[in-house]
């Protein structure tokens, strides 16, 4: 049967009909009063979503657009940054910052294990002569299903008071608190395809007024990337180049729907998904890949023993067509992630879990009893 796809990954998410229908029209032109009327009002309703009452500024790219955006508007040539990496996007942060000659040291974990603040505070403190510029970290390690604490390594970089701080929340975003104005986060990064339950397109970027005081120093090269353009059209409602007008449509629609729902309520259901998936693969027998209590509330990683993850997700994704993600890099066929981000629902979840465990009888592999996986799912469902 065609069209009844279930998409269970960490982006592109799921997207609601409503977002889709905003989208299915001609698009307008960008410098019409009409969609400066839906810049106005996006922006407000990022602004909401951010918690912040600075500038956030949507890029037409993908996610690692806004986090290349992100640290060259703010940084200088051979700048001293520090860059957490406990994962595929704690290694692109590496990546981006050294391929600007950024002087980078990294502040490691394993995988499956979150960064630990006490690295940065040793690291920040050492610097007496405050040569460190920034420090940038993934909030959500998407590869692992690892949440880092962004709030006690914050105050690390608080404490310093010279060192912005450069988040990739692009998996935390819509899923778990990030209060920027509060915590004083300088520049955050996000994508449209993950917890904006829109279709990818879009990359913002949040920046406060210290990332905006370094914006007038910064000297790193940046044309069509330059958040300063950005700004300077945002204050009349519109954008430097052409912007993915249609995902402005899908924009305004999805941001209406989860101010409909709530802050509270959209953290509370990414949370709840959260334990109810953790709690039926543990029942089932299935390992968790995240060191306990640092689970994402966007994605949960699992890595099945004696047999192959990659044969586990083939069969949900044939017999099922619910697509979950798989292991990246040398995690490939010993992990699968099961992604509850955005729009999903209860019901959502029940199915995955009962996929999982149909999927474990076809290959013989069933949990004892089978159903303990869906038990277990639907009794934390009903708890929180
Ligand atoms: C998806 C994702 C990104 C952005 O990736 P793009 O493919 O460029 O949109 C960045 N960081 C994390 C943690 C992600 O999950």
């Amino acid at each position: 049967m065609q069209d009844k796809l279930s998409l269970m990954i960490p982006g592109p998410t799921p997207v609601p009909e409503r977002v889709l229908l905003a989208m299915a029209r001609h698009p307008i032109g960008h410098r019409s009063a009409e969609f400066q009327t839906i810049v106005a009002r996006t922006t407000e309703q990022l602004q909401w979503l951010h918690q912040t009452k600075n500038n956030v500024l949507v890029l037409a790219g993908s996610g690692t657009a806004a986090m290349e955006a992100g640290i060259i508007n703010v940084l200088s040539k051979g700048d001293r940054v520090l860059c957490g990496d406990n994962g595929k996007f704690g290694e692109r942060w590496v990546k981006v910052a050294q391929a600007y000659g950024l002087d980078v040291q990294v502040i490691k974990a394993e995988w499956g294990q979150p960064l630990n603040p006490e690295d940065f505070r040793e690291a920040l403190e050492a610097d007496g002569a405050k040569q460190i510029k920034a420090v940038i970290i993934t909030h959500s390690e998407t590869s692992t299903g690892v949440i880092n604490d962004l709030e006690s390594i914050n105050k690390h970089v608080k404490a310093h008071a010279e060192a912005l701080i450069i988040v990739d929340a692009v998996t935390s975003l819509g899923a778990t608190d990030v209060p920027i104005d509060q915590w004083g986060l300088d520049v955050v990064c996000s994508g449209s395809q993950k917890g904006y339950m829109i279709p990818p397109g879009l990359g913002f970027v949040a920046m406060g007024d210290r990332a905006w005081a370094a914006h007038k120093t910064s000297n790193l090269p940046k044309f069509y990337l330059d958040l300063g353009k950005y700004r300077k059209s945002a204050a009349d409602n519109s954008n430097p180049f052409t912007p993915a007008i249609n995902l402005y449509f899908a924009l305004e629609a999805a941001l209406e729907m989860m101010q409909t729902e709530g802050l509270e309520a959209i953290f509370k259901r990414h949370h709840r998904h959260r334990h109810a998936t953790t709690a039926a693969m543990q029942a089932i027998g299935l390992p968790l890949y995240a060191a306990a209590g640092c689970g994402s509330p966007a994605i949960t990683a699992v890595a099945p023993q004696g047999i192959d993850a990659e044969l586990i997700r083939k069969v949900v994704k044939k017999r099922f067509n619910i697509l979950l993600a798989g292991g990246q890099d040398h995690l490939k066929g010993h992990v699968f992630r099961i992604g509850h981000l955005g729009f999903v629902c209860d019901r959502d979840i029940l199915c995955a879990v009962a996929a999982i465990e149909a999927a474990l009888q076809e290959l013989d592999a069933a949990p004892n009893p089978m159903g303990a996986g869906v038990a277990a799912a639907a009794a934390a469902l009903q708890s929180v």
